[in-house]
Formats: C-alpha cells, structure tokens, sequence
C-alpha cells in the first residue's frame, strides 16, 4: 500500500465520519481571539487556521479534573475508574505530538485510546519546535498526518489503524501525484525558514544545563516571575497532579479525585511535617526547567519541552522559555553541544 494519499477539502465530513469508530472527535475550533480543542460533529466547524490552541490536546486524555477511582470504607473495596471509550485527537500540530509521546512513555495506555490525526502548521516568533526537534511529525506518534494544499490534504498513513481508515476512505481519496509530493517538500522547506534564527541547541544541552544546577543566574533569571503556574497548565507535557476525597451523605462511599496542579505553587513542595522542600521561588522556577529537560529525558528518553511555545506566550509577565534557555548556556560563555 502506498502511504501518501490525496484527500479532497470536500472529503474531510467523510474523515470526520470514518474516525467516529474509534470514539469522540476532538478539533480545532475558533473561539474568541485564539483556537481551542473541542468536540465537533461537524466539519465545518474545524479551523485548521492556527498556530497554537490555548490548550494543548493533552486536556482530553488526562483530564485537568478527573474522577479516578471509588472505595467504601467499610469494606476497604477500592474500585478504580478509568476513562472509558476512545478519544479521536484531529489536527494536532507536530509540537503537540511529540508531547502525546512524551506524556504515552510515562502513561502507556495512552497510545492505545486515542486515534491522532496531526495537521502541518507554520511558526509563529514563540515556536522553538525546530531547536526542540519536535518541528516534524515522523518521530512521533500518530496514525493519520494532514498536510494542507490547496484545495485538499496530503494524507500520510503512520499506524494500522490508519490504513483502516484509508480502506473506509477508498473512492474519495486518490495516490498522491509526484506534484502534489514536490509541493509537500516545498511547503517544508519553506516553514523551515520561517523559524526564527537561535543558537540554541535544546537537543544536545542537558548535561550543560544540569551542570549549572547552582548558577547565580537561576536567581536573576527567576526574578520576574509570579508562580502563577500558568506556564504548567498551558504545556503538553506537564502531568503533576494531587487529589482529594468525595465522601458521600452517609460516609459509606468515598470519590477520589484528581487534578491538575503546579510544581510552581509552594504547596506543591508541603510535605508530612509542614516541610517545604521547594521553598523559594526560584528553586521552583528552576525546578520546572531541570525536570523537563534533565529528569524527563533520564526517565524516559525525550525531553518534556517540545518548543510548543504556549508558556512564553501565555506567560503573564513574558518569560520565555527558550531565552531563559539561551542566556543560562550563552550568557555565561558556555556555547558549545556535548
Ligand atoms: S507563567 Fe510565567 S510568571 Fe507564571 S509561573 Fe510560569 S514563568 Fe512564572
Ligand atoms: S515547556 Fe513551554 S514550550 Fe516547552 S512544551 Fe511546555 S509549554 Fe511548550
């Protein structure tokens, strides 16, 4: 089977309605100023037309507030609650499908819930994917990829259950020409070079970075920031999480909740005792920095920043991740790879 195919713009309700087997379709919806995932029926209510969504698909597959088990306290059964039924991710930039990778190796039951779709996209002056090595979708995890042309998508297959979708589509998709192939590496090239130009090498840095675990710099570079935790909840990759206990009237069943929190709130760090162990601002500040681009790669071998550039975008006082970056390994000198 041949594994580029050409899709028609007027076949996309037709994509829409094949992926409905494997559970609730998500998509990009404009609302307001930005773009947000949300549940569609409907095709014509996908706007493919946009950078980055508030936030990231990861909101779908670990819930920001999630019910995950009941037990009863007097027999001590305890009766986990999982998140039933499929989920059908469709038009996810490349930058958020290495996140579902990153998030599927701590969380292996992902790959198999959810059905992806990623869509190409062009940078804005916040995406730093390229130096992430996140900019491309081959790496990744997905089953179908859309590249948008004119009047319709180049379709790419990337798992079994893709090319199941392809079968249901036959008829209304065709083999991609050699044309529309050339057209396809030429709209690449010129996304390439419309990311802005660093010396920053993400891919390559870690051990730097963990070396400069005590810099002064960590102070002055943390010195704006409000521990507003923002930049957490807005990335694909974060998944701190506390809960809470849902008794009901009588006592004699119990919900336990999850959700989403922060490694930049001081109660993140409270432990038995009332120790902190994070106290400080910036120690959280730098936290977020050393596990996403030392501990996440030593835990599971990719990097838990995918250069998405939500967090400096949202970031309310305009800290941004990859000039922070670039001034704690370049300002002090230190410019070369390991
Ligand atoms: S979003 Fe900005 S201000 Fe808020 S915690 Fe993150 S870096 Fe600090
Ligand atoms: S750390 Fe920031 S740029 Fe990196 S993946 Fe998370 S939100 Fe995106």
């Amino acid at each position: 089977m041949r594994i580029s195919w050409y899709l028609p713009e007027t076949g996309l309700q037709d994509l829409v309605d094949s992926l409905s087997s494997f559970g609730r379709l998500a998509a990009p919806v404009r609302r307001g100023d930005g773009h947000v995932y949300e549940f569609v029926s409907s095709a014509s209510d996908i706007d493919f037309n946009f950078t980055r969504t508030k936030l990231p698909p990861k909101k779908f597959l670990l819930p920001y507030k999630r019910m995950v088990g009941v037990y009863h306290p007097e027999s001590m059964d305890y009766t986990p609650v999982g998140n039933e039924g499929g989920i059908v991710l469709l038009g996810v930039h490349p930058c958020d499908l290495h996140g579902i990778e990153v998030l599927a190796r701590f969380f292996p039951e992902l790959r198999e819930k959810a059905f992806v779709v990623g869509v190409s996209c062009l940078p804005d002056e916040h995406c730093f994917c390229l130096d992430a090595g996140s900019a491309f979708a081959e790496s990744a995890l997905f089953d179908l990829f859309l590249v948008l042309l004119e009047g319709g998508f180049l379709l790419f297959v990337g798992s079994a259950k893709g090319i199941g979708v392809v079968e249901k589509l036959k008829g209304l998709i065709r083999e991609a020409t050699e044309e529309e192939i050339f057209l396809c590496r030429k709209f690449l090239e010129e996304r390439t070079k419309l990311f802005r130009k660093r010396t920053l090498p993400l891919a390559g840095t870690s051990l730097l970075i963990e070396a400069l675990y005590h810099s002064q710099v960590w102070e002055e570079l943390s010195k704006d920031c409000l521990g507003c935790g923002t930049c957490t909840n807005v990335c694909p990759t974060c998944f701190c999480f506390a809960s809470y206990d849902v008794p009901d009237i009588e006592g004699r069943k119990v919900k336990r909740v999850e959700f989403a929190t922060s490694c930049q709130y001081p109660v993140h760090s409270l432990v038995a005792g009332g120790h902190y162990f994070r106290p400080s601002l910036s120690e959280r500040f730098k936290h977020r920095y050393y596990h996403k681009l030392v501990g996440y790669t030593r835990q599971v071998g990719k990097a838990g920043c995918v250069g998405c550039g939500r967090c400096s975008f949202f970031c309310p006082v305009g800290i941004r991740m990859e000039e922070v970056l670039e001034r704690l390994l370049y300002d002090q000198g230190v410019n070369h790879r390991c």
